[in-house]
């Protein structure tokens, strides 16, 4: 089920990909009035299309930064301390100076059912992921630039997004 969702996925994305990119792009440029709502209805609809534990693929092939609060909260869980708790799973990366995964698929993910074993005291980052309703949306627009390649949902938000737009604006 997954992988046929993700092979689907993947030729949808490559199929589309410079007109996408090209869309999300434009937001560095333009200002679309009533962006907020727009975002609101793609997103409402999005969730109503899409199962993620169909899918866990930014689980698998992604990895969420760990802030300082996620480290403290969630090495305690474990009974670890947080220095122990980032030898153990954590590197940081070089480019940004992030907390960040070792492993992927992430050591929290249970790959029998897609869970996460770890669901309610999870890193920000995963409880906010794709973060389609970071304001303003035209800042963060470069993120789903970075998921769309391997995440469905975002996928089919920018393809409803950019409908929504369409049906409004010249661009
Ligand atoms: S957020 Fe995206 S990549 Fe992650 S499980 Fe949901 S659809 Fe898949
Ligand atoms: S902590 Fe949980 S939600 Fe976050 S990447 Fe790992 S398995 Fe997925």
């Amino acid at each position: 089920m997954a992988n046929k969702l993700l092979t689907q996925h993947k030729k949808n994305y490559l199929k589309q990909k410079s007109g996408l990119h090209n869309f999300i792009k434009k937001f560095e440029e333009k200002t679309v009035t009533g962006i907020n709502a727009m975002v609101e209805e793609a997103n409402d609809e999005t969730w109503k299309e899409v199962e993620c534990l169909s899918c866990a693929n930014c689980c698998k092939v992604m990895t969420p930064t760990f802030t300082k609060a996620d480290l403290k909260r969630i090495s305690k869980h474990f009974r670890m301390s947080e220095k122990d708790f980032y030898n153990k799973w954590l590197e940081t990366d070089k480019k940004n100076g992030d907390k960040v995964n070792r492993i992927q698929p992430c050591q929290f993910l249970n790959v029998e059912d897609n869970k996460c074993s770890i669901y309610e005291i999870r890193p920000e980052d995963c409880a906010k992921f794709p973060h389609f309703k970071r304001k303003p949306f035209a800042d963060y627009s470069y993120i789903h630039i970075q998921n769309i390649e391997y995440c469905p949902a975002t996928l089919k938000f920018i393809n409803k997004l950019q409908e929504k737009i369409d049906a409004k604006f010249e661009w």
